[in-house]
């Protein structure tokens, strides 16, 4: 692969660039765009990096968004509302594993140098068509390698999320991690328990939804120590656990996959703290039951009953499984549903009042109600106002 002369960079952001030039400043398109528009994906966040100082780029723009000003990022509005990401080129001054001290006034070749990885750290400048590329990185795109960017173990102390970061472009593009790199990853992988649990969410879901194939991902994972401190209870290789790609294709939903790579999906979400809607999704799908006791329409009401609002992900489950052809019971909860059969307490043709009009209380109420849905889970044209007032007569 060759740079090509121009790289068509969207109008937006070659007017941005012309701005921050004209001022005299150097602006250069940096990440992960040129990264993916060079392997032929195209890609519309261009991010600019300049040696104009954060108060620069908001006095030279009409409308800014103070959205990391703190790390030198400002982020500049386009005529057509777009926010695009401007960040003065920085040094690091501190690491501690987790974040770090900046300082500007750096050049380009210092900025490259401190970002993760040689096909993470190439430079074009779109006013004049030049490219910076100090650590090989169109190399490395070329053969399809993620190296660290300088000595692999110094990079993965000042930052272990970079450790994930290289999992993640590995399973993501199909890459090889270069030996002295993947070595220095596995070596550092305890520190990652330093990370925030957030940060490690982000990369733990960003993979699964952007992993060419999700086993090399949850490999990776695995080997690389990373799991062992973060994904407690994945699923061991060898189960047949992970689908292949062509059962998830993007986009995919990282917390049914966490939950069908998990023993204990709930758990691991909550220690990645992740959110209460997800968690409670993630516990849902793994209380099941995972499927109808038997493919007859009773048997199948019973169960979207019992599961509720998880019968969709049940399903998505069986299929990412792979085991959709030899589960007749799906085809029956599709006709069920299609029809609206009655399935919970508030589709019953009567409610609590009616039962206490008929001198029920307390918690006769709740068992009688009980007794009502599961004889209409029995027969759906039960769920009449007369039928139903009659079975509660009898059961009283
Ligand atoms: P994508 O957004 O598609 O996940 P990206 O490469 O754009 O990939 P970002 O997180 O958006 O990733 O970061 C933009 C750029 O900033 C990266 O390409 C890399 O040069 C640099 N970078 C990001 N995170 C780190 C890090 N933890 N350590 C060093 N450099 C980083
Ligand atoms: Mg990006």
């Amino acid at each position: 692969m060759t740079f090509p002369d121009r790289l068509e960079v969207p109008r937006e952001v070659l007017e941005i660039a012309r701005v921050l030039e004209e001022a005299g400043h150097e602006a250069w398109c940096v990440g992960g765009a040129l990264r993916d528009t060079l392997l032929g994906d195209p890609h519309s966040d261009f991010d600019l990096a300049t040696s104009a100082r954060p108060e620069d780029v908001q006095r030279l723009f009409r409308r800014t968004a103070a959205i990391g000003v703190e790390h030198g990022t400002v982020g500049v509005i386009d005529r057509t509302r777009v926010l695009h990401e401007v960040t003065t080129f920085r040094r690091d001054v501190a690491t501690d594993g987790r974040h770090a001290v900046v300082e500007y006034g750096a050049s380009l070749e210092e900025d490259l140098a401190r970002r993760d990885f040689t096909i993470n750290a190439i430079a074009y400048r779109p006013l004049n068509g030049e490219w910076r590329d100090l650590h090989g990185g169109q190399r490395d795109l070329e053969s399809g390698v993620v190296r660290a960017v300088g000595d692999p173990a110094a990079r993965f102390r000042e930052d272990y999320l970079r450790i994930l970061r290289a999992i993640r472009f590995a399973a993501r593009f199909g890459f090889a991690i270069d030996p002295a790199t993947w070595q220095a990853a596995r070596a550092a992988a305890d520190g990652l328990g330093r990370l925030s649990a957030e940060r490690v969410r982000d990369e733990w879901f960003k993979g699964l939804r952007t992993a060419r194939d999700l086993e090399t991902l949850v490999r990776l994972w695995r080997e690389s120590g990373a799991a062992a401190v973060w994904l407690h209870g994945l699923r061991h290789e060898g189960e047949g656990v992970v689908p292949p790609a062509e059962r998830s294709p993007p986009p995919r939903d990282p917390v049914l996959l966490t939950a069908l790579l998990s023993d204990d999906p709930g758990d691991l979400l909550r220690r990645l703290r992740a959110s209460n809607a997800e968690i409670a999704r993630a516990e849902a799908v793994a209380r099941g039951p995972a499927e109808p006791a038997a493919a007859d329409e009773i048997s199948v009401r019973r169960w979207l009953a019992t599961v509720g609002s998880a019968a969709d992900d049940l399903v998505a489950l069986v299929r990412l499984r792979g085991r959709a052809e030899s589960a007749p019971w799906i085809g029956t909860a599709a006709k069920i549903r299609e029809r609206g059969d009655p399935l919970t307490r508030s589709d019953l043709a009567v409610t609590g009042r009616d039962l206490e009009a008929l001198g029920l209380s307390g918690k006769r109420i709740g068992e009688t109600l009980a007794v009502l849905l599961d004889r209409v889970l029995q027969d759906p044209s039960a769920n009449t106002r007369e039928r139903l007032l009659a079975i509660a007569r009898e059961d009283r």
